[in-house]
Order: structure tokens, then sequence, then C-alpha cells
């Protein structure tokens, strides 16, 4: 991960469309946005193996118009309501805007080689398609809402039960446990817990 100081870090995970989603964090408290600048979506994307080449101003608004229109339509999906149809036109315009290829690597890998001009518009159609996948149920797994209420973040949950409650374990699940912990020691100040 590159850390530079001064930016928050990011959280990585393994489903592309929500570790981009996740790098607004905490929506519904403190937000926390991680790609504050060009730069940190050029950072971002390198990490999630989508180099590009530059990033102006106009396309880091291109790729955190993307990112909202993925959560809205992900949290409706979680939800089960109607997809936003607003949402799913961004989804899809970016989806169809940019050049990607998927590679298969000697070692079986799949690895995405963008345009030979490597825009950002080609990483965003990238994202657009794994966003795509997941919403329309594709994959092995199934949207969910974290159960932090400053979060809610939709994540792809993809444990045998289907039962995760949080976006990340070592964010919102550790609060959470922290909280109820400090709870139970407040209930109960004898309990030498
Ligand atoms: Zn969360």
């Amino acid at each position: 991960m590159r850390v530079r100081p001064g930016f928050p870090d990011f959280r990585l995970g393994n489903v592309l469309a929500t570790s981009f989603t996740g790098t607004l964090s905490e929506r519904h408290g403190n937000a926390v946005e991680r790609i504050p600048t060009p730069q940190r979506l050029i950072d971002w994307l390198a990490v999630n193996g989508l180099a590009v080449d530059s990033c102006t101003t106009a396309q880091l608004d291109l790729a955190r118009e993307l990112r909202e229109s993925i959560h809205a339509a992900a949290t409706a999906a979680a939800l089960q309501d109607a997809l936003p149809a607003s949402a799913v036109k961004v989804i899809n315009d970016r989806s169809a805007q940019g050049r990607a290829s998927a590679i298969l690597t000697p070692e079986g890998k799949r690895r995405w080689q963008l345009s030979s001009s490597s825009l950002v518009e080609d990483a965003l159609s990238v994202i657009a398609a794994d966003a795509i996948s997941i919403i329309a149920g594709e994959r092995d797994g199934k949207l969910a809402l974290c159960a932090s209420p400053t979060c809610r973040a939709a994540f792809f949950d993809t444990s045998q039960s289907r039962t995760r409650k949080w976006c990340d374990m070592n964010t919102c699940g550790n609060r959470q446990k922290k909280a109820r912990f400090h709870a139970n020691q407040r209930k109960d100040p004898g309990s030498g817990e």
C-alpha cells in the first residue's frame, strides 16, 4: 500500500467495485475521502492493477460520480429496492466509455490492459463492469450493508453462510466490538472483564 503523508490510507478488499466505493468511508458519520486529489486516484488505481498515466480534476469528478452511483445502486440491490435510474445510467455510461481488455497471464491470472493511452476512463470502465457483475448477481456472493450506523457501506459478502455484518473487520467490526465492550463495562463496572 502506498502511504503518502497527510492522506488517509486505502482499504483494500477482494472486490474491485466495493473497494472503490470504500474510498469514501463513514458516509453517515464523519466522512473520510480517501481519494481527495487526482494523484490519490492514480495511486488507488495503481494499487488495484489499473495503472493510468495521468488524472485531471474532471476525471477525478467522473470517478467520484461513478463511485457514488455504484454505492447508490449497490445499496438499492442490497435492500432489494428498485435501482435508481440515474445511478444505472452513470454506471452504464462509464462501462461503455472506456477501453480495456482482460489479459490472461502465463501464471493463469487475469490482468487488465487499458488502451494504449491508459486513460482514467478505461480504468473506470473496468470498475463499472465489476459493479455490474455483482449488482446483476452474476458472482458468487451477496450484496449487504455494513451494520455500523455511521458506515452503511455496501459490501459483497462471499462468506459461506452469507452472514457477514461489517464492510471491514479491521475497522467497522473492531470499532463495534470495542463499543460493545465499553457499553458492557458501563453496565457492569464490577465484572472485571
Ligand atoms: Zn463499515
